[in-house]
């Protein structure tokens, strides 16, 4: 039989697919990436908070592509709770984009993003609701503090903060994480923001709007431990840098401008003392000194443009964001939802 293979037009619907009827209140999106230690305790206290608020809510946990227990565990709470709606990734896209395609799925009035491992305490959403119906935009989540993590986490944390909003164009809020409610046309101004490269912190800054910011205290991982080994963490941090500014390209003009300078002065110097006190052979360890700062400084910004053009090649490329291997919707009939 021959291979059978969908047309182009039935493979879309992962990209920038139109907005879902809104059919619910509020749709709380979780990223979930190996996490089964943690997803029943999340699941049972998320449930207790969305009973005490009215009407009509869904969760959608989009599975990064996990490779423990955790798809089982995701399908048993679905079959059993008709609040829950699945989505699968066809494989681990990152964080980023595993929020992406849970804000593109999502069919709620509102929509906050939640850490499944119990970081963002689901007790929260009610304040964070009381914000919208006052018509808020965006309700970002400031943490205080962060229990359970380690001293150069927190300050490579408050330092990642301080450059990138000397850095970027939008101001972007020092120690406010992913843990934010949206309303409905924040998250479809977010929808319609078509670069892979997807640093959600400054694209959540860019959209605008009626912004406000709550604090909160940030607790440890309820269990399991954190995916963002500090290489990731130092690639996101570039991948930050490099979407919202364009200043590290200015920097490597500035600083090649600086050193042409420093070079044309140390030439005026040598000309001046050649002509009176005559030349020697001296001077060599001067010499090697500059060719090697010149080579390194060269090198730097060319490797400034690198980062920068080899985003323009990923972006030109025009891939979707990320994949859906399958997505079932939460079903929203019942209305007790233990
Ligand atoms: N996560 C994800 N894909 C990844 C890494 C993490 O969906 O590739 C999810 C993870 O399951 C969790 C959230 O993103 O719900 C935050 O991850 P983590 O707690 O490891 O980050 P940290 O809180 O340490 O910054
Ligand atoms: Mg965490």
């Amino acid at each position: 039989m021959p291979l059978q293979v969908a047309p182009l037009a039935e493979q879309a619907p992962v990209l920038h697919r139109p907005t879902p009827a809104l059919a619910c209140q509020l749709s709380v999106v979780v990223p979930v990436f190996n996490e089964e230690a943690v997803i029943a305790l999340f699941q049972e206290r998320l449930i207790q908070v969305l009973a005490a608020c009215p009407g009509l809510h869904e969760i959608i946990y989009v599975d990064d592509g996990s490779t423990d227990r955790s798809p089982q565990v995701l399908e048993n709470l679905r079959v059993t709770c008709p609040l829950v709606g699945v989505a699968r990734l066809s494989r681990n896209f990152g964080k980023e984009r595993a929020m992406t395609a849970g804000l593109e799925l999502a069919r709620g009035q509102a929509v906050i993003i939640l850490d499944v491992d119990l970081q963002d305490p689901p007790e929260l959403i009610p304040s964070m609701l009381e914000a919208w119906h006052a018509g808020v935009d965006v309700v970002n989540m400031r943490r205080t503090g962060r229990d359970g993590e380690t001293v150069v986490k927190k300050a490579t944390a408050h330092f990642f903060y301080r450059i990138i909003n000397r850095l970027s164009d939008v101001a972007i809020p020092s120690d406010v994480g992913d843990f934010r409610l949206f309303s409905r046309r924040a998250v479809d101004a977010l929808n319609r923001l078509p670069e892979s490269n997807r640093f959600m912190k400054g694209l959540f800054a860019w959209i605008g709007f009626k912004q406000v910011t709550l604090d909160y205290h940030r607790k440890s991982r309820a269990a399991g431990l954190s995916k963002w080994p500090y290489w990731k963490l130092w690639n996101f941090a570039l991948e930050g840098v490099t979407s919202f500014s364009t200043v590290p390209l200015r920097i490597a003009s500035y600083v090649g401008f600086l050193s042409a300078l420093g070079a044309f002065l140390y030439a005026l110097y040598f000309l001046v003392k050649t002509t009176f006190w005559g030349d020697t052979v001296k001077g060599f360890p001067t010499l090697i000194e500059f060719v090697l700062l010149l080579g390194g400084l060269q090198l730097m910004a060319i490797g400034i443009m690198g980062e920068y053009v080899g985003r323009i090649y990923l972006e030109s490329k025009r891939r979707p964001i990320y994949l859906l291997d399958s997505f079932t919707p939460a079903t929203l009939t019942a209305t007790d939802p233990a």
